[in-house]
């Protein structure tokens, strides 16, 4: 199993401390890897600044056939990335193998695409014996950093843009999940010049930390929690490095009395349990309103106790187990001190599943209210809550009482209504009677506390640009 990083071109052992990666369906250790050490994080960032004045020259074209290549080369060993990503993360085989994977090379090949097609104003005259030009060029040196939940994808959104603009890159994975990362690094490594692409391992407060305050340094984007986000833009912030913010969520699913209630029940049941609800958009805070509420709780409350929960490589498993015995903990934490409330009912779940790996059952808690800590926190596990509403202005104050802001839906027959509150909904993303659907040619993105970074779509690529203005005296 690859377990190398990728520096200048080669793949090389770490020479830090090694850490354990577990595999969190049994508990077990997969394997122990060595971190980088302060060293390498240096060759990794001087490697990526000596790369980028040629890099950074290319033709749009040249980057958009070594990206093309390598979503070939990931459609080619899919199946091996699918059974590191399982064996790593806990996740169904079929569903990383079918739903990641195929997105995860779609978003390369976007961006190749993409970079071929920057737009800008129009060259001309805006001042008379003058002609002003834009240009968008790439930064430099850009340290992405990844999370665990799904770590080869948040690895190609990172990636792609940053690559495609003409920038070079330093990635480091999560430390709990970098095996998928580490074999992109093994095909990468024939295919981008020495330097290009760069992968450390190691954890924030050592690696991290050492790679985003390089001052040669220019960009840190990180997809991760609030608290890490706080944390790198106050590290960074000496520097005036340019930050790119993927954070937290908690999306509010707003369903109204005329809404299909077959269809809620169906979407909630995929969007809110898949990959065991560890997901930034996973529609969890559901608000239903008052007509609709009590047979939304019992078709719902059925429709989660169907979900197979089991392990990941049964093709039956819908869900798997969460990603550490910590997050396990943190999970039922959450749980326990919501069932301790008098007005909550706890519909189905709610409690560890016994047996080896951090499995937890999937939980629907109805009853909750705007103030609970299960209503106002991100949970990040398979747990579902149900508050009911009276009307349009209470649930979107509600919705919007939030200090995250990233993806919201509203379920309704009404598209006055639909328009009116998508409008005014304070998330960066809002479906309309569905959820979680996500596309390479559309941003994805947070307002408040869930950050400001646009991954995906034009707009992704933009951000990994600089804006300049060239101006000719006639
Ligand atoms: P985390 O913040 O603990 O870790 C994310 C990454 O940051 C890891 O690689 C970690 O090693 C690194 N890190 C930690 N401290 C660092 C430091 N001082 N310097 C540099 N890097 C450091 O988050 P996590 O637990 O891995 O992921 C879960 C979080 O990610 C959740 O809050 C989730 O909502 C969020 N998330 C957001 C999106 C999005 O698109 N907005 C997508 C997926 C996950």
């Amino acid at each position: 199993m690859q377990s190398q990083l990728l520096i200048n071109g080669q793949l090389v052992t770490g020479q830090g401390t090694s850490l354990p990666v577990y595999n969190p369906a049994t508990g077990e250790v997969i394997l122990q890897v060595a971190q980088a050490s302060m060293e390498q994080v240096d060759q990794a960032v001087l490697a990526a600044d000596a790369a980028f004045a040629e890099w950074g020259q290319t033709t749009p074209k040249e980057r958009a056939d070594c990206l093309l290549k390598l979503a070939n080369l990931i459609d080619s060993h899919a199946e091996t990335f699918a059974r590191l990503e399982s064996l790593n993360c806990g996740k169904p085989y079929h569903c990383v193998l079918n739903d990641e994977l195929p997105a995860v090379a779609d978003v390369f090949r976007f961006f190749a695409g993409a970079s071929r097609c920057l737009s800008g104003l129009a060259a001309g005259e805006y001042l008379a014996g003058h002609t002003s030009m834009i240009r968008r060029d790439p930064l430099g040196v850009v340290a992405s950093i990844a999370p665990w939940n799904y770590p080869l994808m948040m690895a190609a959104w990172k990636l792609a843009p940053a690559l495609a603009a003409g920038n070079c890159v330093v990635i480091k994975p999560s430390e709990q999940t970098p095996l998928t990362t580490f074999k992109l690094a093994e095909l990468a490594a024939g295919l981008f010049p020495p330097g290009v692409l760069n992968v450390l391992f190691g954890q924030g407060a050592g690696v991290g930390d050492r790679l985003t305050g390089h001052d040669k340094v220019r960009m840190v984007s990180l997809t991760g929690s609030i608290a890490t986000g706080e944390h790198i833009i106050a590290h960074t912030a000496p520097g005036i490095k340019r930050t790119h913010m993927e954070l937290g969520g908690k999306a509010p699913v707003l369903v109204f009395d005329d809404a299909d209630l077959q269809q809620v029940v169906e979407g909630i049941r995929s969007f809110g349990f898949y990959n065991a609800g560890q997901d930034c958009t996973a529609a969890c805070r559901i608000y239903a309103q008052k007509g609709i509420y009590p047979e939304l709780v019992k078709r719902l409350g059925e429709a989660v106790a169907s979900l197979k929960i089991g392990p990941p490589e049964d093709e039956n498993s819908e869900l798997g187990p969460l990603i550490t015995a910590q997050h396990l903990e943190r999970v039922a934490g959450f749980v326990e001190r919501a069932k301790a409330l008098p007005h909550v009912q706890v519909v189905t779940g709610g409690e560890r599943v016994n047996g080896p790996g951090y499995y937890f059952e999937p939980t629907l808690l109805a009853g909750t209210l705007q103030e609970d800590e299960i209503v106002q926190r991100e949970v990040f596990g398979p747990v579902v809550t149900i508050t009911e509403f009276d009307d349009e202005a209470q649930v979107l104050a509600w919705a919007n009482e939030s200090n995250y802001g990233l993806a919201s839906s509203l379920w309704t027959r009404d598209v006055g209504r639909a328009h009116r509150l998508s409008a005014r909904l304070q998330y960066g993303c809002t479906w309309v009677n569905t959820h979680f659907m996500l596309v390479s040619e559309m941003p994805h993105g947070g307002q408040k506390l869930s950050g400001y970074g646009k991954d995906m779509s034009m707009y992704g690529l933009e951000d990994y640009t600089a804006i300049r203005h060239v101006m000719f005296k006639h």
